[in-house]
């Protein structure tokens, strides 16, 4: 039995647990990613900017 293991993005980073991204209903999801980053202030974030995210949640920084 294999148990519920997150999943990356690979078109936005958003980690879901789900098969279809939550917020750019992409299936192309990756559960080999490498470092999780908790977005909350997404408006002063450089990393929010520079990784285009305009919602908060957690995303991954590297998603293969
Ligand atoms: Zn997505």
């Amino acid at each position: 039995m294999k148990c519920m293991s997150e999943k990356a993005c690979n078109n936005c980073h958003f980690i879901t647990k789900e098969n279809v991204c939550p917020k750019c209903k992409s299936t192309n999801l990756s559960e080999d990613f490498g470092g999780i980053v908790v977005m909350f202030d997404v408006e002063n974030s450089a990393v929010a900017k520079a990784m285009k995210i305009k919602e908060k949640g957690r995303y991954a920084l590297k998603v293969r």
